[in-house]
This record gives structure tokens, C-alpha cells and sequence, in this order.
């Protein structure tokens, strides 16, 4: 099994690692650069303080009297044995003027085993060794003796150096205990500030699961991603709850849909067996119109269960739109007529691929309903024209119109703006579901716009092909 860490644990080692990352970085490019520039710098030391001694000694030799200045020289031998040099002077008979071995031995040896110990310690790898260099002190160009300058070579570190050098690489530690432990710590803060919010949205999401629709998420955060993440759980809390409420009214809808018609076959049976009615052909008959509502409903339910399959299989065909339109409303012209209601057809005259039965259906479903809501002496106009590579109808009518709250339901199984569900102005509201899954098998779309008691308009659009 894939072994699981939370988000938390992962930022933290994630900051912890790029800390880590940059110290060794810092860490090297230090000991690497630094270490390189100091190591110059001391051998220019050496050799500028080699250089000064060697001169300022030459120039105590006095040519006119051909004596040397001994207590300068010996100051001179002094300080540089504090500045890690061994000093010694010798005139040209090779007499000695000044050495500092003979002026303490013990301090120049110590001296010397004490550098070789710093630097060993500094640097195990480090090669080094007692080195002595001559140099000759030339008075008129005669040599007049030799300085001898003896020390720690190649080059080497004083107490005070390497103090400086160690404290620098405790403060280099420091910093990066110091940067590992604050990344530890932002690092938890963010992973807790992106992590606290998820953790509430899974709640939440894991309520909405279990049915809980109204539960929200009311978490502040400013990241992008977070935002879009509750909002979209909110959204689908929503829109769930929204189903929920429909699938409970479809359900109330069907089963009133299905009482009605049941009540009244179950009185008149019970009126035949009662003897209270005989069963003659009146009675027959409307017992017969029950089970043909009956009949009708089963057929709009098993015709819609068709249409919202995922397969809707269509017979793709070309044809004119306007004249298709034309012959469904032809089939209104006696009803037009006998209501007083004025019919207009106007617009371009476009042609379409697509299934011509299942578009006559949607005409004749939405021409059917603008005659059920239209009172006598209103008018229906639809118009058509060619938007880009599709065609656009829109129809309207001078009806009832739809409340606002029932507008984005009305497309909706079994749902009518009617609540009482009169029989005599309404189906059982699967005509406009119909029509939706019609127009969107063509990859359509369907919209209303409608004003209470001025009428409303629906507008189908259609690809071309
Ligand atoms: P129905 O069989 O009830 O007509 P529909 O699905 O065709 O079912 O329509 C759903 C509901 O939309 C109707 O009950 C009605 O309230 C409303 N409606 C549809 N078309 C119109 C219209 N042209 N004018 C007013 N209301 C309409």
C-alpha cells in the first residue's frame, strides 16, 4: 500500500529541505570562496611584513661609519617574532648582528610547533613546514651582510586568525539552525493555513454526502485555490439541495398525477358493484376517458424516457426550418381562428440538418403551450433567423407568462408554474422537458424570458448542422 502523509508533513519537510539546500549552498560557497580569500590575504601579509622588516633592517646598516644600529635591529627582531617571523642578521663576515634564537629559543620553538598545530587543526590535509629565506642587505652596491627571515610556510594562521575564522563558521552554523527552525515553523503555519480550511471543506463535504444539504462552508481564507475549492463544495451543496427539493416535488407531482385518474375509476367501480350505477355506455365512456389519461401519462413517461437517454438516436436529414414551422402551425389555424388569436411567422429562411420529427415535436409542444396560456384574442409571433452557423427561433406569446420563482424550474419533470395542477389548463409538465432534451440531443439551447400576465418568450437556438 502506497504509504499516505498529509499536506501538513509534506510542507514541512518540503520547507525544511529547501532550507537545508540553501545553507549547503551557502555553507560551501563560504568554506570554498571565503576560505580561498583568506588564504591570499594571509600570504600577502606575509610577504608585505616580510618585505618591510628585510627593508627597514637594511637600513640600519650606517655606510660612513660602517657600524650597525643594534638596538633597532633587535625592536625590529622582537616585532616580528610577535608577527610569527624568526629574524636573523648577519653581517659579511657572517658574524651575528641579531638572532632570534639565540635571543629566546624556547619562544621561537614553541612558536613555530604552535602554527603547525593551528594549521593541522585548521586543515588536517594541510602540507606545511619551517621555511627560511635570505635575503642580502647591499650598501653601494656591496653586499654588507644577510637577513634570514624564518616562519610557518607556505603560509599560516595566528591564534587571532583562526579565532576569527571558527567564529565565522559557528556563525554560518547558527544561521542555518537558526533558518531550519524558522522554515520548520512557517513551514507548519502555512501547511496549517492551507490545510485547517481543506480540512473543514472535507467535513462539510463528507455532511453534504451523508444528506445534510443545507450545510455550507463559511471559511475566510485569501488563497485563489481555496476560495474556488468552497465554493464550488458550496455550489454543489446547492445545487443538490435544489434536486433534492425537486425530486420530493416530482414525486408528490406523479403521485397526484396518477391519483386523480385512479380516484375516479375506483368511484365509478364502486358505483357499478354498489348497483348504484349501471354500467351504460355514458358511464363507460367516462370511465373509458380516465383510463385514456391514464394511458396518456404512461406514454409522455416512457416518451421522455426515451428523449433523456444518454442515446437519443436521431435521424439527421436536411430541411427548411421556416417551412417546417409553417406546417406545425397549420395544424393551430382552425384554433387560431375560433379563439381570435393572430398568428405571425416572420424571418429568414434557413436551412438545417438535424432529426425533422423530433424538431416538429418541439414546435408542436411549445405552439401547443402558447395556446393553452394564451387567452382568446392574443397573438403568437415567432421569428427566425440565422445566427452564425446556427439558427435562432424565437416565440413568443401575449399569455399568462411565468412567475419569476417558476422560471428555472419549468424545464424541470413534472413541473408546472400551476400548483394546484388544474387539468383543464395544464399536462402533467413533460412537454418542456421534452422540448430541452430535444434541442440539446442537437446540441442546442433552450431559454425563456417571461413577464407575469404580458406573456413570455422562448428562444431556441439550433446548430446548422
Ligand atoms: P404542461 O404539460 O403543464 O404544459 P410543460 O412542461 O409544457 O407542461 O410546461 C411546464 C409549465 O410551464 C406549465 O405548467 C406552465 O406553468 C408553464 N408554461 C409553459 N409554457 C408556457 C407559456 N407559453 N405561457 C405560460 N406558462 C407556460
Amino acid at each position: 500500500m502506497k504509504l499516505k502523509l498529509s499536506l501538513r508533513f509534506k510542507l514541512s519537510v518540503a520547507f525544511v529541505m529547501v532550507a537545508l539546500f540553501i545553507f549547503l549552498v551557502i555553507y560551501l560557497l563560504a568554506n570554498v570562496v571565503l576560505e580561498k580569500q583568506f588564504k591570499n590575504y594571509t600570504i600577502n601579509k606575509i610577504e608585505k611584513t616580510i618585505t618591510d622588516i628585510v627593508s627597514h633592517i637594511a637600513d640600519q646598516y650606517k655606510e660612513s661609519e660602517s657600524i650597525w644600529n643594534h638596538q633597532y635591529i633587535e625592536n625590529t627582531g622582537i616585532n616580528a617574532l610577535s608577527e610569527g617571523l624568526i629574524i636573523r642578521v648577519v653581517d659579511k663576515d657572517n658574524d651575528v648582528i641579531w638572532d632570534a634564537r639565540i635571543h629566546n629559543n624556547g619562544m621561537c620553538m614553541s612558536m613555530i610547533q604552535n602554527m603547525s598545530e593551528n594549521m593541522q587543526a585548521h586543515n588536517p590535509n594541510f602540507k606545511g613546514g619551517y621555511q627560511e629565506r635570505t635575503y642580502p642587505i647591499v650598501s653601494q652596491g656591496k653586499t654588507k651582510g644577510q637577513i634570514f627571515v624564518g616562519y610557518y610556510g607556505p603560509y599560516f594562521y595566528s591564534d587571532l586568525d583562526i579565532k576569527y575564522l571558527a567564529t565565522l563558521n559557528n556563525l554560518l552554523l547558527w544561521a542555518a539552525l537558526i533558518s531550519l527552525l524558522a522554515c520548520l515553523a512557517f513551514g507548519t503555519y502555512m501547511a496549517r493555513r492551507l490545510t485547517s480550511p481543506m480540512a473543514h471543506v472535507v467535513k462539510t463535504a463528507r455532511e453534504i454526502a451523508k444528506g445534510h444539504y443545507n450545510d455550507r462552508i463559511d471559511e475566510k481564507s485569501n488563497t485563489k485555490e481555496i476560495i474556488a475549492l468552497t465554493d464550488s463544495v458550496n455550489s454543489l451543496a446547492m445545487t443538490l439541495g435544489k434536486q433534492e427539493v425537486l425530486r420530493k416535488r416530482q414525486t408528490a407531482d406523479v403521485a397526484h398525477e396518477l391519483r386523480t385518474p385512479l380516484a375516479s375509476l375506483q368511484g365509478y367501480v364502486e358505483a357499478f358493484i354498489d348497483g348504484i350505477w349501471e354500467p351504460d355506455q355514458k358511464r363507460l365512456k367516462g370511465f373509458y376517458e380516465e383510463l385514456q389519461r391514464l394511458s396518456k401519462l404512461v406514454g409522455e413517461l416512457e416518451r421522455l424516457s426515451i428523449y433523456e437517454g444518454d442515446n437519443l438516436a436521431l435521424e439527421i436529414e436536411q430541411f427548411d426550418i421556416t417551412s417546417l414551422i409553417k406546417g406545425v402551425a397549420a395544424n393551430f389555424a382552425v384554433q387560431f381562428k375560433n379563439r381570435n388569436i393572430s398568428f405571425n411567422l416572420k424571418g429568414e429562411k434557413p436551412v438545417i440538418k438535424a432529426d425533422k420529427d423530433k424538431i416538429s415535436q418541439v414546435f408542436i409542444n411549445l405552439l401547443s403551450n402558447s395556446m393553452k396560456y394564451t387567452p382568446d384574442g392574443g397573438a403568437i409571433e415567432i421569428n427566425i433567423k440565422g445566427v452564425n452557423d446556427a439558427v435562432k427561433i424565437d416565440l413568443h406569446d401575449t399569455g399568462t407568462g411565468i412567475p419569476s420563482e417558476d422560471l428555472p424550474y419549468i424545464f424541470e419533470r413534472f413541473y408546472r408554474a400551476d400548483k394546484s395542477r388544474n387539468r383543464a389548463t395544464g399536462g402533467a409538465g413533460i412537454g418542456l422537458t421534452i422540448v430541452k432534451s430535444i434541442v440539446e440531443a442537437h446540441k442546442g439551447t433552450i431559454t425563456v424570458e417571461s413577464e407575469l400576465n404580458k406573456g413570455c418568450t422562448f428562444a431556441v437556438t439550433i446548430p446548422k448542422s
